[in-house]
């Protein structure tokens, strides 16, 4: 067998594990075996690369390999869970730089034709904007700078100008690439549009927008893979960018948004609007909640950002083994946009041994909600905030909810009244059959579940 062909086998494989891999990503059950024969697939297309392209000097590849396994194991062993986003966004971030340097370097490399300079230039002109517009995306969601949108007069008009600039100067650069003025005015300002792109976008939709990113850091990696002639690249670019963008899909339909209202409304920038809550705070002690739960039948745990922040997955796994016990039915209504990122919940809860056929989804639970005895919320707010079905000039009006309000009895766990990350009031704390157990949520799980034993 000639070494082209082998190499361009090695390379299908490589690509069919990919695809593979992401299909076993789309069930939590299978999605560690998928992240692995993914891996695998990853570590073919880069050997077999290295032996294609006796491109190196080893001991470059070799110290660029131990930097990034040390950082990434440190990444994996230091980063908590709750500031897993923030961790996405450098990567996709860095994803994109990695491309434009690709990119960049294959004018050093060949006699380039038009097409592939094309190429050329839009693995820059991706990366960079990824880059840049992860960075502000970091800052905002590790609130390293303010997470509120940055809108001013005449945006729309700077913005296409920019626009303009950024064709222009690639015209350029395709006409004349051994000048590299044009190179540089084409980086330069693909930077500031990554920058302009995400300012105007509140911390609230930063999720959103990552996930975007990530689609753009796989287009720019498959740019760059036209630009080197690396097949594997171009696969492996796309897969990133069509998952990326189903992936934004998914999350704007969750939050009855459309991607254009998550890019250019500002969302966030408005103060918390919506009428006057009327109704008053029932708050409840741990032993009062545990005499409602040991009489309850049937129980659904809806969980959210604070449950992550509170670590409380293992004490709720806890509270559910003791409900069981006394004859009570337990189930977990999962919201796709609870927590910080797609699949948060599924994931701690997966952490704390949690079977997955109890997870239901949205419609699931909502169906059977008027049926359920006791609906704790923990560490929600947004996804069961009923202001979404009934306020109209509410910020969230429209998007699907958890009807936690259905219930017969609703316990809601969080440390105080305030707001959730849309910044909007909740009249699910006011409503009769509501009771609020304040304090973080694993504390108070801990409490009830000690008046159990
Ligand atoms: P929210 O951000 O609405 O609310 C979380 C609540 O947790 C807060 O009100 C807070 O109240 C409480 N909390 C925080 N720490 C603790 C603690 N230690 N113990 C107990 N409670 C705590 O979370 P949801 O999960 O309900 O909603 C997710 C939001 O994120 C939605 O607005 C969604 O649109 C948005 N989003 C999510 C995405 C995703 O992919 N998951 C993507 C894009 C947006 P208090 O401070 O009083 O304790």
């Amino acid at each position: 067998m000639s070494t082209v062909l082998l190499i361009n086998l090695s390379y299908v494989i490589a690509a069919a594990l990919f695809v593979f891999g992401l299909k076993l990503l789309s069930s939590a059950a299978t999605a560690r075996r998928g992240n692995m024969i993914s891996a695998i697939g990853m570590l073919i297309a880069v050997i077999v690369t290295l032996l294609d392209q006796a491109i190196v000097e080893f001991q470059w590849i070799l110290l660029g390999v131990v930097i990034g396994a040390v950082i990434g194991a440190l990444g994996a062993r230091l980063v908590a869970m709750t500031a897993m986003p923030e961790m996405v966004a450098l990567f996709n971030g860095f994803g994109g730089l990695a491309s434009l340097l690709v990119g960049w370097a294959a004018l050093y490399e060949h006699q380039l034709g038009l097409f592939t300079l094309i190429t050329v230039a839009l693995s820059i002109l991706i990366g960079g904007l990824t880059f840049t517009g992860s960075m502000v995306a970091y800052g905002k969601l590790s609130e390293r700078i303010s997470g509120k949108p940055v809108l001013f007069t005449g945006q729309q008009v700077v913005n296409g100008a920019l626009v303009l600039a950024i064709l222009a100067s690639a015209a350029m650069f395709c006409m004349d690439p051994a000048d590299h003025t044009w190179l540089y005015v084409l980086i330069g300002l693909s930077f500031v549009f990554g920058i302009m792109a995400v300012i105007p976008i509140g911390g609230a939709d930063m999720p959103v927008v990552i996930s975007l990113l990530n689609s753009y850091s796989g287009l720019a990696a498959c740019a760059a893979g036209f630009a080197i002639g690396n097949m594997i690249l171009i696969v492996a670019g796309s897969l990133v960018g069509a998952s990326g963008i189903i992936l934004t899909q998914i999350m704007c339909k969750a939050m009855n948004r459309s991607l254009t209202n998550v890019l250019f409304s500002g969302f966030g920038s408005a103060s918390s609007g919506g009428t006057a809550i009327e109704g008053e705070v029932n708050p409840i002690d741990p032993q009062d909640a545990y005499y409602i739960l040991e009489a309850a039948s049937s129980v659904v745990v809806i969980p959210g950002y604070g449950m992550a922040v509170a670590q409380a997955q293992h004490a709720v796994k806890e509270l559910q083994e003791l409900l069981e016990e006394n004859g009570c039915e337990v189930v977990y209504g999962i919201h796709p946009v609870a927590g910080r990122m797609p699949g948060h919940m599924n994931v701690l809860l997966a952490e704390a041994d949690v079977s997955y056929d109890l997870l239901l989804e949205m419609d699931e639970i909502n169906a059977r909600m008027p049926t359920i005895d006791v609906a704790i919320v923990i560490g929600a707010n947004d996804v069961v905030n009923p202001a979404a079905k009934e306020v109209e000039d509410s910020p969230i009006y429209g998007m699907p909810i958890i009807s936690a309000d259905q219930a017969h009895t609703v316990f809601v766990l969080k440390r105080s009244m305030a707001s959730g990350f849309a910044g909007i009031d909740n009249p699910l704390f006011f409503k009769e059959n509501t009771r609020m157990l304040f304090g973080d949520a694993r504390e108070s799980l801990t409490q009830v579940i000690r008046e159990f034993e």
